[in-house]
């Protein structure tokens, strides 16, 4: 299996899903293995010496030739989003919007995210693999799921790309949840340096999709203060943790923890999704909250806790950010190995 890593190429037919099944009658079968999505087509997002680049996958890609961490996990079947899973968090203008600008070549499609001429085809497999990881966990055979997927997502809005995000994968993976199994409590988890800004405007007025986000404040994009909390039905549903720089890693970790723990229990989710983002370790270039590596190992085990807790375990994680390619290569390994656990 570990060689199918190490091919960094793999054609099992997991993770496909009876998009009829209901959430409800997810079978108990899951203690199996979780599953690891990756794949080289995601290298094709070519954005040149842009920070995010696909160097930051290749890196991942050596660590996972070298850990046992490899050997815990299925690989899982990359697919590509369709239009009508795009449709459900994006403007159908936008959607041809991207593919568009990368049939003609790509170049800038906003003032920080670059797009080449297969990126509209690899941000469709990026947000399709988070759709088709959502399925997999639902349907039950496997309790957990990681995506490590580029572009990243969470800043994506229904009508426009933004901050290196085409598409707004973790969204996509929501309302898989909600429009084809039918949950009516998903709760989305943020813990990216930066706020994400993309998800909480497509989930702002919803009443079963829960947001929390932990970020560095005041920081791009400049939203994510604590009075925004969501609107009509989903008045009290959106949490924010700004977080100034200088905020010490206990308290950082205390204050996440419990801000979790009080949106769980409000929304006592029927599936957890995590966008994980590891731009707020200390050594990342652009972002940095001065995390330390070891960090992203609690903060990991305290979504998983929170999942065991609520919903038998079920929880997709997606990559967002994470710029110091070293640093990200050793946070997302301590992330897989606390998702391998038991
Ligand atoms: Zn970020």
């Amino acid at each position: 299996m570990l060689e199918r890593f190490l091919a960094f190429g793999y054609g099992l037919n997991e993770g496909c899903c009876d998009e009829t099944r209901h959430f409800k009658t997810q079978t108990s079968g899951y203690k199996r293995m979780p599953l690891l999505y990756t794949d080289p087509s995601f290298l094709d997002h070519d954005t040149g010496e842009h920070r995010e680049c696909a160097d930051r996958l290749r890196s991942v890609g050596e660590m996972l030739k070298k850990s046992d961490v490899a050997s815990k996990f299925k690989p899982g079947e990359i697919k590509a989003a369709t239009l009508a899973q795009l449709g459900r968090v994006h403007s159908p203008q936008h959607i041809a919007n991207v593919e568009k600008f990368a049939e003609k070549g790509g170049g800038r499609i906003e003032s920080d995210t670059v797009v080449s001429p297969k990126s509209y085809q690899v941000a469709l497999k990026a947000a399709g693999t988070a759709a088709a990881a959502v399925d997999a966990v639902i349907k039950g055979e496997h309790r957990r799921a990681m995506c490590l997927i580029r572009p990243p997502g969470h800043h994506a809005v229904p009508a426009k790309a933004q901050g290196f995000c085409l598409f707004n994968n973790v969204a996509v993976a929501a309302a898989q949840a909600q429009w084809i199994h039918q949950a009516t409590r998903i709760l989305v988890v943020d813990f990216d340096v930066h706020h994400g800004n993309g998800t909480q405007d497509i989930f702002y007025d919803s009443e079963n999709v829960y947001f929390l986000s932990s970020h560095r404040h005041p920081f791009y994009p400049g939203t994510g203060t604590e009075d925004e909390t969501g609107t009509g039905r989903g008045l009290g549903t959106i949490f924010n943790l700004p977080l100034t720089f200088g905020t010490s890693r206990k308290e950082i970790l205390s204050r996440f923890e419990t801000l979790l723990n009080d949106a769980a229990k409000r929304c006592k989710p029927e599936i957890v999704l995590l966008s994980a983002g590891f731009d707020a370790h200390k050594e990342d270039p652009i972002g940095s909250l001065e995390l330390e590596t070891e960090d992203f190992t609690k903060l990991t085990k305290q979504v998983v806790a929170v999942a065991d807790e609520y919903c038998d375990g079920q929880l997709v994680s997606l990559l967002e950010g994470g710029y110091n390619v070293k640093s990200l290569a050793e946070s997302v390994e301590c992330h897989l190995w606390v998702l391998a656990d038991k």
